[in-house]
């Protein structure tokens, strides 16, 4: 039983749908589980369309309602040409609850009315993916994933209920997957990815990018024997293709390595993707849609690759603040322990720290919100000087890179290395 995760670059336009389904097809009659994204752009979209109905800004909310419905029913016009084919009126039928629903008035919890409209973005293009497979002979089973992800009211980042998810995907799966011997049910299904449900029946997402992670609770629930994420490039480059003109593939790196590069800034997984699949130990395919042949990179617990490649990441809009108690004591527990409470309660993670007798140097994300009210409340306390608009430069496997280029016309600020990893806070000069 394997797991394919397809992203929104996959189904961005009718010829890439297509092409999803030409790869389904190569991998035969299943046993498969299809986790799909919404189409191109929709999320983006359908947020915007979240804070013009928040706004009440009625003019702008539906026309952007009427440009996102034409959207996928154009597609669904160019993948099938009978006019009166049912996958119509299932659109219709979302695209109908939406409008009723942002046509009534908002409530004030931000979250909850995100997740009710932006989840539309996953439902229609999975209706459309589902119907494609069948029209070409994949027959397939479209499953509700509010149905499978059982989550806790956390609207916009739910947390998974990891009791009652893996027992639900499993029952209402499984009879699918392994279909008694004669029996002509289908045993591929698709979900959608990014969204639950909490067991009362409300709509959760998962946060944004969030269908990797679904795709590995999936495989953690059924013991799937891997699972690949489906993109637009070849698999796991060692530096972000927008930033660098050249940039190498990584074949095969650990799980304990993925977690690093994720951890450090990297955006190819999703962290909370790796954990369920180490736990059990599934590997993860990234492999490109474009060429669906080609190996691409694999993540699995060996490390023996870990070092050969270096890896690039960038962080950009960062703060570094130096942080000096205002009575010139040493830095020692007691302030450290007070800096640190300061930044838990606003929530505002370290991304790299260094202290000497008398400061402490700390770079994280700039925040609009978050960042002013963390400044003032630890001026309470400390002296605090501060840079913004600086960049976070993490090496890893720094021993086999070129660091020269990476800093020309840079100034470090500040510099720290362990065995495998460094890291400078550069100013562009
Ligand atoms: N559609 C969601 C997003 O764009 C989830 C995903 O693509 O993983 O964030
Ligand atoms: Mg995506």
């Amino acid at each position: 039983m394997k797991v394919f995760k397809f992203g929104g670059a996959s189904v961005k336009n009718a010829h890439a749908v297509k092409n999803v389904a030409t790869i389904i097809k190569g991998y035969g009659y299943g046993p498969l589980v299809v986790v799909i994204s919404a189409m191109a752009k929709t999320t983006n979209a359908l947020e915007r369309l979240t804070a013009l109905f928040m706004e009440e800004n009625t003019d702008k909310m539906m026309e952007l309602y009427h440009q996102i419905r034409d959207f996928h029913v154009g597609l669904a016009a160019e993948l099938f040409p009978r006019k009166n084919h049912p996958v119509f009126s299932t659109l219709e039928q979302s695209f109908y609850h939406l409008l009723y629903y942002i046509n009534e008035k908002p409530g004030n919890n931000y979250n909850y009315e995100y997740d009710r409209i932006v989840s539309t973005g996953e439902l229609v293009s999975s209706q459309i993916l589902s119907y494609y497979l069948n029209e070409t002979g994949v027959v397939n089973q479209l499953f509700p994933a509010q149905k499978l992800i059982i989550t806790d009211a956390h609207f916009r980042d739910a947390h998974i209920d990891w009791i009652q998810t893996p027992q639900t995907i499993k029952s209402k799966l499984l009879p699918y997957l392994k279909p008694a011997s004669g029996s002509n049910k289908p045993s591929i299904i698709v979900t959608q990815g990014f969204i639950g449900g909490t067991s009362q029946g409300f709509t959760t997402t998962l946060g944004r990018e969030g269908s990797d992670y679904t795709a590995a609770i999936i495989a953690y629930s059924l013991q799937a024997s891997e699972v690949t994420i489906w993109k637009d490039v070849p698999g796991l480059l060692n530096a972000d293709p927008k930033l660098f003109a050249e940039t190498l593939l990584m074949p095969n790196i650990s799980y304990q390595e993925a977690i690093e590069l994720a951890y450090y800034g990297a955006t190819v997984i999703h962290p909370k993707t790796l954990k369920p699949l180490l736990s059990k130990n599934i590997p993860l395919k990234v492999k490109s849609f474009y060429e669906p042949d080609a190996p691409g990179s694999i993540i699995n617990d060996h490390s023996e690759n870990d070092h050969l490649v270096p890896s690039f990441i960038f962080k950009f809009n960062q703060v570094l603040a130096s942080i000096f108690p205002k009575d010139f004591s040493f830095i020692a527990e007691h302030n450290l322990s007070r800096i640190f409470s300061d930044f838990a309660q606003h929530g505002v993670k370290i991304n790299l720290m260094q202290n000497s007798a008398i400061s402490f140097s700390v770079c994280f994300d700039n925040d609009r919100i978050k960042t002013p009210a963390l400044l003032r409340d630890l001026k309470k306390n400390f002296t605090v000087k501060y840079n913004d608009n600086l960049e976070l430069i993490t090496i890893r496997h720094y021993e086999k890179a070129q660091t020269g280029p990476v800093i020309k016309n840079k100034e470090v600020l500040l510099e720290q290395k362990s065995r495998t990893t460094l890291q400078m806070v550069v100013r562009n000069c």
